[in-house]
């Protein structure tokens, strides 16, 4: 078998960018999937089903879980996230790398089972910025936005937890800090044990 891909998880606060790291990881390398989560929160305008995420209803998430559909699943800002576990596989298997653009209970899940999994967490410069961002967006109310942020702080207490930190400054340095990542991910000797079979032969 050859070598199974990277699967690369992203979190961070709403509104860091980590959206814009993941498409423009994507744009510049199209072997890299992006895994579509299934969610109850309801589309935002110009968000596609089974492109930005499945939405779902309640029931339909509820079955998804029962039935082991999911890798691992979270309730996030009052709705439900998860990620759909067969794409997932199938692509990793065909060494393809998977981004995985998830909160931090999921990506936790994902380290326990996929302990090669490289989990990268997304820090916004200053917190001033981060406000600005996310009403700039534009795309939620003011309540979810005052949600979002108050869960900011809990949720950059556990950034330690991460493999890395990488802060969303400038785009382009931010895309050459994760593509330096991934170089070096790569030459972990976990992931080169075909390599070193075949020098032995
Ligand atoms: P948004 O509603 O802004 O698209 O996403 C809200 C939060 O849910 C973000 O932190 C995002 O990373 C997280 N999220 C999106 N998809 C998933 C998923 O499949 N699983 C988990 N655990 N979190 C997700």
């Amino acid at each position: 078998m050859g070598r199974q891909g990277i699967l690369l998880v992203f979190s961070g606060p709403s509104g860091v960018g980590k959206g814009s790291i993941c498409r423009a990881l994507i744009k510049e390398n199209p072997t890299i999937h992006l895994s579509v989560s299934a969610t109850t929160r309801l589309p935002r305008s110009g968000e596609v089903h089974g492109v930005d995420y499945y939405f779902l209803d309640n029931n339909s998430f509820k079955k998804m879980i029962e039935e082991d559909e999911l890798l691992e699943w979270a309730e996030v800002y009052g709705h439900f996230y998860g990620t759909p576990r067969r794409f997932l596989q199938e692509a990793l298997d065909r060494g393809n790398d998977v981004i995985l653009e998830i909160d931090i209970q999921g990506a936790l899940q994902v380290k326990d089972r996929f302990p090669m999994a490289v989990l990268i967490f997304v820090v916004p410069p200053s917190r001033l910025a981060l406000e600005s961002r996310l009403r700039a967006r534009g795309t939620d109310t003011r309540e979810e936005i005052e949600k979002r942020l108050r869960c900011t702080e809990r949720e950059i207490k556990m950034a330690w937890r991460y493999d890395y930190i990488v802060i969303n400054d400038q785009l382009t340095r931010t895309l050459d800090t994760v593509r330096a990542i991934i170089t070096a991910e790569k030459a972990r000797p976990q992931r080169s044990q075909c390599l070193v079979r075949d020098l032995l032969r």
